[in-house]
């Protein structure tokens, strides 16, 4: 039900609030309390047009604004952020509802991007060499691609979208920031933030919408690159679509991350790092581990110190801590209805396939509004591969535990899966670690350390179904996509030491 309190959410385009003539409106819900509480502006073909066009106006000042311009207002930018990053925390948890402390850890590892970024001068250094044939020198230097266009998923509203643009616009592009339709408010107030930190209008934009919107940044010729996060079947639509008209691409998709627990392992330390990765941010977490793998003969002992410490998890609204209702939930609501219909229909289907519900979250008491979203953390044991909750991505506080009588078993588990984003080892054993990172086919790893996202100076990416395209997010990759590279050869005709010159029409040779 909306009621008279609902906001209005709208584009932005040249440093302010765009109302367009948008093809319809999605409602925005907060999830604790089930209430709609805005209504997101869906972009019609004349909307996307608009906030493309202010992209690409501002283009060409702010690709040649000096590098000393563009590090000031990055540093302002991380100023502002830094300063009001609660403001931000409050949006995403009335939007997503994850927990406070976890909307600021989100907003915590944007700001990684953003400070590394901060050192674009460095970054994008070219090379030089002098006499690199007689009388002649070579350099190379990283341009600007133009306008570029991000999509981002709705569970991390804001730190998806950090991944990229503190990059993309430090680098001399211009963005259009497509955000999801579920929680779209924080990238409003992003955009906000970027005009009070001194960037020129336009080189910051946001086109709300679904597909429709989505489809315009594919397709039109004024976008040069498109950055994805989102489900595996549109990641793999829009790297396709995308590539097809002429655009880089890097699009990143879904997951099913293994968390394989060896013998020797602490196992205290692995039951905190299960509960911890399987149900923070209620499991809705690219990086979360949804399946863990326990190698004989530790199995029995890990599932019960796993489920003690899930049973004392304290389920409610992520925003009340902020109010100061005692202590903070330790999970939120999952995002909408639908997702937690659908994940629970998942705790159905293990049970009746015959998994064993050691810990059932359909029971949740949850703290906070009788309609919000509530799902209970779940733990499955005795979950085999055949079953839909193992070959599923979830994205759900459920994780399923499966047990393997060797490593080799448990490794062989992992890299048959479709998905490598991440995965982790838990064990004592430095030499079974460094086989365990040789073995596995996937892009991020841990080694004790159950969600291994990698600091903002590496880059982060999955392997198999889990990335579409080679560049990786963050880092030096992400300079390397939001940049192209030229190489000039230069001959500067020195008075005092003229080169022959003449008619010579074989192809040039260095000496
Ligand atoms: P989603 O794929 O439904 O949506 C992602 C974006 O695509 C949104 O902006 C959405 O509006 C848009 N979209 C949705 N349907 C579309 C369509 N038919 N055509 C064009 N665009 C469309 O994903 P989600 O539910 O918002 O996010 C959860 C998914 O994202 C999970 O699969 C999760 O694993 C994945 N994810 C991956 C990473 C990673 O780094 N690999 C990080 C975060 C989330």
């Amino acid at each position: 039900m909306t009621s008279p309190e609902t906001t209005d959410i709208v584009h932005w385009a040249d440093g302010a609030a765009l109302s367009g003539s948008p093809d319809g409106w999605a409602d925005v819900t907060n999830p604790a309390t089930g209430r709609v509480t805005g209504r997101v502006a869906l972009a019609s073909e004349a909307d996307a047009a608009q906030v493309i066009a202010a992209a690409k106006k501002a283009s060409a000042a702010w690709g040649t604004t000096s590098l000393a311009r563009r590090t000031q207002v990055m540093f302002a930018f991380r100023e502002l952020l830094n300063s009001r990053k609660d403001e931000l925390a409050a949006i995403i948890t009335a939007e997503h509802g994850k927990v406070h402390s976890d909307a600021i850890g989100e907003i915590s590892r944007g700001l990684e991007v953003v400070e590394f970024a901060c050192g674009i001068s460095h970054l994008l250094k070219g090379g030089h060499s002098e006499e690199a044939s007689t009388g002649v020198d070579v350099h190379s230097k990283r341009v600007p691609l133009g306008v570029v266009g991000i999509i981002s998923p709705f569970n991390f509203p804001a730190m998806v979208p950090m991944w990229f643009f503190p990059i993309a616009i430090a680098a001399g592009n211009t963005v259009v920031l497509k955000p999801s339709e579920k929680d779209p408010s924080a990238a409003n107030w992003l955009a906000a933030l970027w005009t009070e930190a001194g960037l020129p209008d336009g080189v910051f934009n946001v086109l709300h919408g679904d597909k429709a919107a989505v489809d315009a940044l594919l397709t039109s010729p004024d976008v040069q690159s498109i950055s994805f996060v989102g489900s595996t079947p549109i990641a793999e639509y829009v790297y396709e679509t995308a590539s097809r008209h002429g655009k880089r691409v890097q699009a990143l998709g879904g997951a099913k991350n293994h968390m394989v627990v060896l013998p020797d392992a602490d196992l205290d330390l692995a039951a905190d790092s299960a509960v911890n990765a399987g149900y923070g941010s209620a499991g809705e977490r690219c990086m979360a581990i949804s399946v863990l793998v326990a190698v004989d003969p530790i199995g029995d002992e890990l599932v019960a110190r796993i489920a003690d410490r899930t049973r004392t998890l304290l389920i409610g609204d992520g925003g009340r801590s902020a109010t100061g209702e005692g202590k903070e939930a330790d999970m939120g609501p999952l995002v909408t209805k639908a997702h937690r219909d659908k994940v629970s229909s998942f705790i159905d289907s293990g049970e009746a396939a015959g998994a064993k519900v050691v810990v059932d979250g359909r029971d949740v008491k949850a703290r906070g509004g009788e309609e919000g979203f509530w799902l209970g953390p779940t733990l499955f044991d005795d979950v085999t591969p055949d079953m839909d909750i193992y070959r599923e991505e979830i994205f759900g506080p459920v994780l399923s535990v499966v047990r393997a009588k060797s490593y080799e078993e448990a490794v062989a588990l992992v890299n048959a899966n479709e998905y490598g984003n991440g995965t982790a080892v838990f064990t004592n054993d430095g030499g079974a670690a460094r086989r365990f990172e040789a073995d596995v086919t996937v892009g991020m790893i841990g080694v004790n350390v159950p969600v291994p996202v990698p600091v903002a100076y590496y880059s982060f990416g999955g392997w198999k179904r889990s990335l579409f395209g080679d560049t990786h997010a963050h880092g030096t990759e992400g300079v390397h996509f939001f940049t192209r590279g030229k190489v000039v050869t230069t001959r500067w005709i020195d008075p005092a030491n003229r080169p022959e010159g003449g008619l010579e029409l074989g192809f040039p040779r260095n000496d």
